[in-house]
């Protein structure tokens, strides 16, 4: 039988995995850290599951940018603006 303080033990474990999921997704952790996300993935189907969403989700996001870039035209009058800024008086 589980215990209530078991499923809260849990849940509270969960949230501080997927608080770090992101961070974890760039490498930004530490070794120590990076361990205990792996080890929960191993017990915790749930979790796993959001960290595939999330590297999806950044998998789309990144074919999308490369997919759109800016018009010629529009860089072109970037680099003017940031040569000649416009005077505010
Ligand atoms: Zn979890």
């Amino acid at each position: 039988m589980t215990h209530v303080w078991e499923i809260a033990f849990r849940e509270l474990l969960c949230r501080s995995v997927r608080a770090r999921l992101d961070a974890y997704l760039d490498g930004e952790l530490l070794i120590e850290t990076n361990l205990e996300i792996l080890l929960h993935f191993r017990g915790c189907h749930e979790c796993r599951h959001e960290l595939e969403c999330r590297a999806q989700l950044r998998r789309r996001l990144k074919a999308a940018v490369r997919e759109h870039f800016a018009p010629a035209h529009l860089a072109a009058r970037v680099r003017e603006r940031l040569r000649d800024p416009p005077s505010r008086e």
